[in-house]
């Protein structure tokens, strides 16, 4: 394929969740498929204190990450060090610096970052939203094709009911304390969608290396490979209005045609 696509997402297990299909789709048909991880998560929930003995989870989790980029394919991670929790705020030019150098650097086919809603409201994804957009429009007319990526809601309910189908009993019926419903709440409509079921083995693979997240407490623990196909199958993305029609991602995908 040729082609360099860069990810941008907030904290390690980010990349998994919302496109590790597509990122490993990409990686397949030899994309170079490079990751800018904001903060190193170390503010985040912990599956099991065993995991973390010295209660130092930024380290940890950035192992997990490590891990789960190999199994992604991902050519290059690039982990910074911003506060997790603040990065809305935190850093901010320095953020916008960081950003913008690495798309010069990397000189991306196209870029995948968090739509507006953060895909739950997450103020850090938001932040990270708003941080890639500032970067990518600042380059004008050089800017690569800019996805955001989204998830319809209902989704995550369908993950949960497969889960307490097998029997799993949810400590409070969600994912990290987010209700499953959050997810996608406020999404906009996809222009664009990637098949990645035949990524769903590495995808749910990808997930489970960050295992401080994604505890036998976690749904995603529960579900079998024909549950994930059926529920995590597609991975919908909506280009930005600022970026042109056509790029690598449109290759791999289909477009939503909208009623
Ligand atoms: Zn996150």
């Amino acid at each position: 394929m040729g082609s360099t696509v860069l990810a941008v997402f907030a904290h390690p297990d980010d990349e998994s969740l919302a496109c590790g299909g597509t990122l490993a789709r990409l990686a397949d048909a030899g994309a170079h498929v490079v990751l800018l991880c904001a903060s190193r998560g170390e503010n985040g929930s912990i599956s099991d204190p065993a995991l973390v003995p010295d209660g130092d989870l930024g380290t940890v989790r950035a192992s997990e990450l490590r891990e789960a980029a190999k199994v992604l394919g991902l050519a290059e991670v690039i982990l910074l060090d911003h506060p997790d929790g603040n990065l809305r705020w935190a850093h901010h030019h320095q953020l916008h610096i960081q950003i913008v150098t690495t798309i010069k650097r990397c000189r991306p086919d196209a870029i995948i970052t968090f739509a507006e809603d953060g895909l739950y409201w997450h103020l850090d994804h938001i932040g990270i939203h708003e941080r890639t957009y500032s970067a990518v429009e600042s380059l004008g007319a050089a800017a690569p094709p800019l996805y955001y990526v989204t998830m319809p809601q209902g989704v995550m309910r369908e993950v949960v009911g497969a889960a307490i189908a097998k029997g799993w009993t949810p400590p409070d019926s969600s994912f990290w304390g987010i209700a499953p419903d959050a997810f996608g709440d406020a999404a906009g409509t996809p222009t664009l969608m990637v098949d990645v079921r035949e990524w769903i083995p590495r995808k749910l693979a990808a997930l489970r290396c960050h295992r401080t997240q994604m505890g036998p407490s976690n749904p995603f623990a529960r579900i079998d490979h024909v549950e994930a196909r059926r529920w995590l199958g597609i991975e919908h993305f909506r280009r930005a209005s600022i970026s042109p029609a056509d790029s690598v991602l449109e290759r791999i995908g289909q477009p939503v045609v909208s009623s």
